[in-house]
């Protein structure tokens, strides 16, 4: 029987039924109801002025002031005709969640009346106090300004709650010295490098018409749901996002059942409620379906342009938080809630393309002969080997360290999956030229009824943490709660790199005399000669290719953030940003010291958090069981009945472990070390190895200690009771 706190729970649980949620609306009722689109902006500006805020968007450049004025009064006339008396500039800063400054409409008058006003200065820069903001020491205390500034290409909307409605308007954030405190601003500084040099190769390859060229984003989130009732009684869970204790449930995920499986229906009510949200929002969600894990859930919205689909999936985790809120659930998007079963990650789908060329990174029927994907898929190749630990180090977060490497998400190795088609076409050149590309032939089902389809010319390859997947790349190994604005950052910029390179070999050839075909094999051979190590078809998973890729194929693994983001330190690191125009050295270092804060903070936490539930929670229940088993044992000694030690042997020695842990725990935090690289190892090396013997001890005492006395609700209760 479950202790009373549990019981409790679970009741509520019971009593609560079914959740009411809006009856379903056409699409077309809800779509974009709540974005300040395109159309409702042409409908309410003068044509001239429209065409301009267009073509800023389109092909960047500065936007007129008279112009913003114009914006600012259609988007204040709209927002307010929706009963918004607020705006708020929204901003992305270095913590992985959305930042909002609030200010109303209103402008008191002389003659003690009010107006409502939005001019285009207030629209296009606002001023937070950013000084409780983490900077990593970019700006003191004493100067404490930082500015947002509007972003014309991520369209406002109206963010609704249930008394009101606000005006949200994507910003940057920036210090008073300009530099980026955010994670927007060197996402739009990547995309302009990236096209820079897309544009740049699609010239050289005799392409008259460029039109700007974007990358795109499609992330596929998983999460967990819980009851709220069990939340309110997991003090980990609800302070550090994680199980710090718990002991495996006798059925977990072995059935392999839950995936695809049947959607439970409070479940479905949650996903539709968030669904309709987004769409009014003009997020298209289109896929939703079971995890891997019981109580695992994933959803994806089509791709965009990488920097509204940024903006979008902030707003797609925040809305799956607030959500689950009202159902009684909590949405857990760390990325290893429960020890023992799957965690969480967020795939990231990136590609670049334009509206001249299209998707650059297409490869067609036949790849062999497709010079403008193979220039292209070559440049990925190059960057990826060559900062392999850099993208490594964009996914290091505390809760990223325990599912990469683990057998179910990538390893912490990075490397790059073509499918055999195109391994085939690459290793080709590698050799020469490329004479042929595989097909893969028509699917035979054996049911003549069945329609015949193409199979697609590469398999997939769940193992790979970057794995190209027919006409884009998955990057796989990204954390379900961090921001992808890192990680495209990443990718976009080590793209414009190897662009960049591959221009300036491509002009010396062809100047040297070499034709165009000529030069670009040429150039793709020496990208494969000296960085097709990095090209993997195998089993990630396997020790084999652990030590494969380490000794023979030269790749680094960095299994923690204490080995991944000292990555960020090294000069190569801030000479590819700082060539690239992305980050400065100085905004580098800043990131480096502040997701190494994040990390220690994040560990230290969570060492306290186990210390206080071992002490308050843990081991009074293990003693109140021992004091009931002793005492039961000496009734049935006095009674003369044969009794048996061992149950309480057991539960003895596994209490003295606990408490030898505890002190050991408690020393080892009360003891860092000096500096951010060895205060990190410290975390990674000492402190999460002890929580583990901590953890060891409670989780065995969990399965002999009396139910009736385990306050913590227990990982069937929390995965299985909805
Ligand atoms: P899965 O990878 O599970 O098969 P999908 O094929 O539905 O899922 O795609 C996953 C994500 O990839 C979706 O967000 C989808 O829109 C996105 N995606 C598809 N094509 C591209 C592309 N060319 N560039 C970027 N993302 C893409
Ligand atoms: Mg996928």
């Amino acid at each position: 029987m479950p202790s009373p706190q549990r019981l409790s729970a679970i009741e509520q649980i019971q009593l609560r039924g079914s959740y009411p949620a809006e009856t379903a609306k056409p699409l077309d009722e809800l779509w974009g109801k709540n974005v300040f689109t395109l159309e409702k902006m042409k409908k309410a500006l003068p044509k001239e002025e429209f065409k301009l805020v267009q073509r800023t968007i389109r092909e960047g450049g500065k936007l007129d002031p008279s112009v913003a004025n114009a914006v600012a009064q259609a988007m204040k006339d709209w927002a307010t005709s929706h009963g918004a008396l607020y705006y708020a500039h929204v901003f992305y800063p270095l913590t992985n969640s959305t930042a909002e400054k609030h200010d109303g409409f209103i402008a008191p008058q002389s003659d003690g009346t009010v107006i409502s006003e939005f001019t285009g200065k207030l629209l296009v820069q606002g001023e937070p106090d950013g000084s409780s903001f983490p900077n990593g020491g970019l700006r003191s205390t004493f100067e404490a300004r930082g500015y947002t500034a509007w972003d014309i290409t991520s369209p406002a909307y109206l963010m609704e709650t249930p008394n009101g409605v606000t005006l949200c308007v994507p910003t940057v954030f920036v210090s008073w010295t300009g530099e980026a405190l955010d994670k927007k601003t060197p996402l739009l500084r990547s995309n302009a490098a990236m096209n820079r040099q897309a544009k740049r190769l699609l010239t050289l390859l005799g392409n008259t018409e460029v039109a700007p060229v974007n990358s795109s984003c499609g992330a596929e989130q998983e999460y967990f749901l819980i009851d709220q009732a069990f939340l309110n009684l997991r003090p980990d869970l609800l302070l550090v996002g994680r199980s710090l204790f718990g002991a495996p449930s006798a059925k977990g995920q072995q059935f392999d059942d839950h995936y695809f499986g049947a959607i439970p229906e409070r479940v479905q009510v949650f996903m539709q409620d968030v669904e309709q949200q987004l769409y009014r929002l003009g997020v298209p969600c289109k896929t939703r379906h079971n995890e891997v894990a019981p109580g695992q859930f994933e959803i994806a919205p089509v791709y965009e342009a990488a920097n509204v689909a940024t903006d979008h999936q902030q707003l797609i985790m925040t809305l799956l938080r607030s959500t689950a809120k009202k159902h009684g659930m909590a949405c857990l998007l760390h990325e290893k809630p429960f020890a023992g079963i799957n965690g969480s990650g967020k795939h990231v789908n990136w590609s670049v393309g334009n509206s001249t060329q299209g998707n650059l990174l297409d490869p067609g029927s036949t790849p062999h002969e497709n010079m403008q994907f193979l220039l292209f898929c070559g440049a990925v190749i190059r960057g990826i080997h060559r900062f392999a630990p850099l993208m490594r180090s964009v996914v290091a977060t505390a809760g990223n360290d325990h599912r990469l490497g683990a057998n179910e998400a990538p390893p912490a190795i990075i490397s790059v999956y073509l499918g055999s088609q195109l391994e085939d076409v690459f290793n080709q050149i590698r050799e020469g030229e490329p004479k042929s590309s595989s097909t893969a032939g028509v699917m035979q089902m054996g049911v003549d009824t069945l329609p015949e389809f193409q199979k697609d010319p590469g398999d997939r390859n769940r193992t790979s943490p970057f794995a190209f997947t027919g006409n884009r790349f998955e990057f796989r190994a990204v954390g379900s709660g961090q921001s992808v604005a890192g990680p495209l950052v990443a990718m976009n910029t080590i793209l414009a790199d190897s662009l960049q390179w591959l221009c300036d070999e491509l002009e010396r050839c062809i100047q040297g005399g070499a034709s165009l075909q000529d030069a670009s094999f040429a150039v793709l051979k020496q990208i494969m000669q000296e960085n097709g190590s990095v090209v993997f078809g195998g089993d990630g998973y396997s020790e084999e290719w652990h030590h494969k890729a380490v000794h023979e194929r030269g790749l680094e693994n960095l299994p923690t953030c204490a080995d991944a983001l000292p990555v960020l330190e090294r000069p190569e690191i801030a000479d590819l940003f700082e060539r690239q125009g992305v980050l400065s050295r100085v905004e580098l270092q800043s990131r480096y010291e502040v997701y190494a804060e994040q990390y220690i903070l994040a560990i230290e936490v969570e060492a306290k958090l186990a210390l206080r539930m071992a002490r308050t929670q843990i081991q009074p229940a293990v003693q109140g069981s021992l004091g009931d088993l002793s005492g039961s044992l000496m009734e049935q000694k006095s009674l003369g009945l044969p009794i048996d030690t061992s149950l309480a042997e057991q539960i003895s020695s596994l209490n003295k472990d606990l408490q030898d842990q505890i002190v050991v725990l408690e020393q080892a935090l009360n003891n860092p070390p000096h500096g951010s690289a060895a205060h990190m190892k410290h975390c990674a090396e000492v402190l999460l190895p002890i929580m583990l013997k901590l953890r060891k001890a409670a989780d065995s005492l969990e399965l002999l200690v009396d139910d009736d006395r385990w306050p913590l609700p227990t990982y069937q209760e929390m995965l299985f009771i909805r």
